[in-house]
């Protein structure tokens, strides 16, 4: 036998994460707007302080340990979460109603006051900001979605399932004893509920419309996800964002959309972060200010956003590496059937910038000479630009000597198709961006987006393991988001001298 005394403030070091969450907690944020929901009355078992609450969730989720049965689990085995827990042990229910229970507003409230810490300890530049998106998976079912015509016919078919189920089952009580009749019971039970669930659901929801107007797919398990492609496949989840400053990597917004793609985002972002940076007290935060993004927030949507906002934007289009002479020899890195393609891409078509506008004739040329006409004033292209399709005639490209570099099919009966996107006109905004980031200045101020939001994704994701979301719905969802980035802002508050260990 052996006694051996534990001292539980010994186990939280100065310098480590642990440390800078405990005494953050208790010394410096206000935690005072979840002190009603965890107030003591005269019945039942005392309620926890919210601050041991917060502690062991924030350091759970540092952890990537995201379950609240985890989370229990923990403050009873693990000392460094009994040290923060001051050696009490909530239950996996207490936790995950604090988590779910959190509003908006108090999570806002906790993101801005450890942005205040941040811009204290000297961690915010305020110069250069960056963003940058991540496709999570969230607590949904790619195969529960669909249109609602989908939908419909899988309901449908359950009833039917669930019809031929029950006359199965009457057939069998009716031949006496049936070994697998429990069993039966337990599969009608299932298909019922699974066809409740989706009348339940087409009752209360209206379809979904996308940018443009059309239906797209809903989930039933949570109706504001969405199907999104990755590198990883295609995965029902939220395109989580965060605005990442220049100096030390601290994120200054984040937020969460139902949507795979960033042509839209960048008004929300910046409306987010100009809210933040005032509440910590900064006039004008975002005023000529550089913000930089990648080529996925590059459209007519987000540069306006940015020119309304007056800030210094660099996000390149998509085709701004192959102007770049020092990607010249870039190419040569590709994969062999990359590089097959890549040469049959080329050699097979023109592109749209082998056509030209003669402004005399108001016309666009093909490279053989021959005049385009406009078959749709209004065509919207798949990524949502809007566009003009123009078209050559059928007759003239059939005779062209040059119809194999210019169709994808060069034995096909239609001329060729040009789409035209309106605002790419000479002197748009996106003319205006382009000419900008082929610049010098252009090159090297969205060269630094990379080493900026880059990094804070990875430690977010393999670092800190956080890389899928637990809860339903987009404000759920959101408030998880925000806990992922207060934790990494809770990192780099941990590695300031103020949180250091004595010299
Ligand atoms: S195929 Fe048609 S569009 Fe293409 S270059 Fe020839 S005439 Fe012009």
């Amino acid at each position: 036998m052996m006694m051996v005394p534990v001292s539980l403030t010994d186990q939280l070091m100065p310098g480590t994460l642990e440390y800078a969450i405990h005494r953050l907690i208790e010394e410096r944020i206000d935690t005072s707007s979840f002190d009603a929901a965890y107030a003591n009355d005269e019945r039942g078992r005392s309620a926890y302080d919210p601050k041991v609450l917060l502690k062991v969730v924030l350091f759970g989720y540092s952890r990537g340990i995201l379950h609240s049965r985890r989370i229990e689990r923990a403050c009873k085995e693990n000392i460094t979460f009994i040290a923060l827990a001051c050696g009490q042990a909530p239950d996996h229910s207490t936790v995950a109603a604090f988590v779910s229970s959190m509003g908006q507003e108090q999570i806002v409230d906790l993101f801005t006051q450890v942005l205040l810490v941040c811009e204290e300890e000297g961690l915010l530049g305020g110069t250069h900001f960056s963003l940058d998106g991540l496709k999570l998976s969230s607590n949904a079912s790619k195969e529960w979605s669909g249109k609602h015509s989908d939908l419909k016919k899988k309901h449908v078919n359950l009833r039917k399932k669930v019809t031929e189920a029950i006359a199965e089952h009457q057939q069998a009580d009716r031949h006496g004893n049936d070994p697998d009749g429990q069993r039966r019971e337990q599969r009608i039970k299932r298909l019922e509920q699974k066809a409740d669930r989706i009348e339940k659901f087409l009752a209360q929801n209206e379809p979904k419309t996308g940018k443009r107007g059309k239906e797209i797919q809903s989930n039933v398990t949570d109706k504001d996800s969405a199907k999104m492609t990755t590198s990883h496949g295609v995965v029902q989840g939220y395109n989580a964002n965060a605005v990442v400053d220049g100096q030390h990597q601290v994120i200054v917004h984040a937020e969460v959309f139902g949507d795979g793609t960033d042509s839209t985002a960048m008004a929300p972002l910046l409306e987010g972060t100009r809210r933040n940076l005032e509440a910590i007290g900064k006039e004008a935060p975002l005023k000529d200010k550089i913000v930089s993004a990648d080529t996925g927030y590059f459209s007519t949507t987000n540069l306006q956003a940015c020119e309304d906002a007056q800030v210094d934007a660099y996000v390149p289009d998509p085709k701004f590496r192959e102007r770049d002479v020092r990607f010249a020899d870039a190419k040569r890195h590709r994969r062999p059937t990359d590089k097959h393609k890549l040469k049959y891409k080329t050699k097979s078509r023109f592109s749209n910038d082998d056509f030209h506008f003669d402004d005399a004739l108001g016309k666009l040329i093909c490279p053989a000479g021959n005049a385009l006409y406009i078959k749709n004033r209004n065509f919207s292209t798949k990524d949502g630009y809007e566009s003009i399709a123009y078209q050559a005639p059928a007759k003239i490209c059939r005779a062209c000597p040059l119809r194999a570099k210019c169709l994808q099919n060069p034995d096909s009966k239609y001329g060729r198709q040009i789409h035209y996107k309106k605002d790419q006109r000479p002197g748009s905004l996106i003319d205006q961006m382009r000419e900008k980031i082929d610049t010098q200045l252009g090159r090297k101020t969205y060269g630094k987006r990379l080493a900026i939001v880059e990094p804070v994704f990875g430690n977010i994701r393999a670092c800190k393991g956080m890389d899928r979301f637990t809860l339903r719905g987009k404000l759920k969802v959101n408030l998880q988001w925000m806990l992922y980035c207060l934790v990494h802002n809770l990192g780099k508050i941990a590695a300031t001298p103020a949180y250091a260990p004595a010299a």
